[in-house]
C-alpha cells in the first residue's frame, strides 16, 4: 500500500538519536530532561492506596472534580486568579496532549500559529498536522531575549496562536512581568489564543516568581496555560497534566478531549489529589533544583564550557565555542562517544540551521552523577 505521510520529515527525534548513541557509547546520559531519582514515596503510596482501593473506572471527562479543586486553591494561592475548577481546569495525558488537543481545537488549515525557537519539539507538528503555519521567532544565545516590537511584526490577520514557554525548554529562561505585559498588548482585541506551556512553573531559581498567564487577568482571558505532573512530581512517565483556560476557550478544547482521550487514568488523579493538599510538596522545588544547578555549576568552574546561567527548569546551556569549531550535532555526538557525556545540540530546537555552539545538558540527577559527569567534562 502506498502511504501519504501526514508527517513526511518525522524520524526518530534527537533525544531518541543521544540517548541510543549514549546506550551504545556507555556514556552518562544528560541529554534527555527526566530525573535519575524517583519521586516522593508518600506519593506513590497515595497512589497505590488508590490503586488497590478499586478506584479503577473511568472519572469524569474533564478529570476528577476534586483535584480539580484542590488545583483551583494552589492556583490562587500562586498567581491569585480565581478559576472555577467545574469550566477552566481540564485533567490531561500529560502536557504534550494538552498542547496537542488545544492546536488541533484553535487552529484551521492556513491559520499562523508564532512560536518561539529555540522551541520544544512537540509544537510544530501538531501545526503541521493541522495544516497551520509555523511562524518561528527567533532568539538567539547568550541573552536569549525577546524584542517585542519585532515580534509584532510577525502578527497578521491570519494568526490565530502564539506559544509560548516560560521557564523555557531548552534555554532555561523565564519570561518577566514585562514580558508578558508587551504580549498582552499585542493580543488585546485580536482573534489570537496565546498557549503557555508552564510545565517548568515550580523549577524556578533566584528568588524568582514564575510569570504565570494566569497572574494577569486580561492576558489569560486568552490564554491557555499548561502544566505537567511528570515534571512537577519526578515521574515523567505517568504522562498526566492539566490545562488550565477561560471558559469559552475550555469549551472548545473539551470537545476535541473527549475524542481523543475522554478522561486520564483515575487511581493517579486519586493520589495526586491527596498529595496536592500539602503546599509543601511543591513549594520546596524550587530550593531542591537550585541546589543542583549550583552543585554542578560549581563543579564545572573550571572547564573550558561557558554555561548560560539556568533561570529555571532543570536544563542548562553551555557554550563550547572555546573549545570547538565543529557545528552542535557533530559536536554532541563526538562528546558522547568520546568523553561519555551525552547531551541535546541546541540547533534541532530550530527551523533554520544555526552557527551558534551550544549543548543543553539536564541536571536532574544524583549529586553521584553530577561529580562523574563533572570529573569527565574537565578533560575536555
Ligand atoms: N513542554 C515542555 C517545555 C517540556 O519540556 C515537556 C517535557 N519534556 C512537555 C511539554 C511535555 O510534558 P509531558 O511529559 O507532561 O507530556
Amino acid at each position: 500500500m502506498e502511504i501519504r505521510s501526514k508527517l513526511p520529515r518525522g524520524g526518530d527525534t534527537i533525544f531518541s538519536v543521544m540517548s541510543a548513541l549514549a546506550s551504545e557509547y556507555s556514556a552518562i546520559n544528560l541529554g534527555q530532561g527526566f530525573p535519575d531519582f524517583d519521586c516522593d514515596a508518600e506519593l506513590r503510596d497515595r497512589i497505590s492506596h488508590h490503586l488497590n482501593d478499586k478506584k479503577n473506572q473511568y472519572c469524569p471527562m474533564a478529570g476528577l472534580f476534586s483535584l480539580r479543586k484542590t488545583l483551583a486553591f494552589k492556583i490562587f494561592n500562586l498567581y491569585g486568579t480565581k478559576v472555577d475548577p467545574a469550566t477552566e481546569i481540564t485533567i490531561t495525558a500529560g502536557a504534550t496532549q494538552a498542547i496537542y488537543t488545544a492546536i488541533t481545537a484553535f487552529v484551521h488549515e492556513g491559520d499562523e500559529v508564532i512560536i518561539i525557537e529555540p522551541a520544544y519539539d512537540c509544537y510544530k507538528p501538531a501545526i503541521n498536522l493541522v495544516k497551520g503555519i509555523v511562524v518561528p521567532y527567533v532568539i538567539k544565545g547568550p541573552g536569549f531575549k525577546i524584542d517585542w516590537d519585532v515580534f509584532e511584526d510577525l502578527i497578521t490577520p491570519k494568526t490565530s496562536m502564539i506559544v509560548i514557554n516560560t521557564p523555557h525548554n531548552p534555554i532555561g529562561k523565564t519570561l518577566k512581568s514585562e514580558d508578558l505585559l508587551a504580549l498582552n498588548e499585542l493580543v488585546k482585541g485580536k482573534n489570537i489564543v496565546v498557549l503557555s506551556d508552564e510545565v517548568y512553573e515550580h523549577l524556578i531559581y533566584d528568588n524568582a516568581h514564575h510569570q504565570s498567564v494566569l497572574r494577569y487577568a486580561d492576558l489569560y482571558n486568552q490564554s491557555m496555560a499548561v502544566y505537567s505532573f511528570g515534571k512537577t512530581f519526578h515521574s515523567t512517565g505517568w504522562k498526566i497534566g492539566y490545562i488550565v483556560a477561560p471558559q469559552y476557550l475550555m469549551e472548545e478544547f473539551r470537545k476535541v478531549h473527549q475524542w481523543n482521550v475522554f478522561s486520564v487514568n483515575s487511581f493517579v488523579q486519586y493520589g495526586l489529589n491527596d498529595y496536592l493538599k500539602e503546599p509543601n510538596n511543591y513549594l520546596h522545588l524550587p530550593k531542591f533544583y537550585q541546589k543542583k544547578r549550583d552543585y554542578f555549576n560549581n563543579l564545572l568552574s573550571d572547564s573550558r564550557f561557558k554555561p548560560i546561567l539556568s533561570e529555571g527548569t532543570y536544563f542548562q546551556l553551555y557554550d563550547y565555542s572555546e573549545i570547538s569549531d565543529d557545528d552542535d550535532v557533530t559536536f554532541a555526538k563526538r562528546m558522547t562517544c568520546k568523553y561519555k557525556v551525552a547531551s541535546i545540540p541546541v540547533s534541532v530546537f530550530y527551523s533554520q540551521k544555526t552557527d551558534d555552539k551550544f549543548i543543553r545538558l539536564c541536571f536532574a540527577k544524583t549529586e553521584k552523577v553530577l561529580e562523574k559527569v563533572a570529573e569527565l567534562i574537565l578533560q575536555i
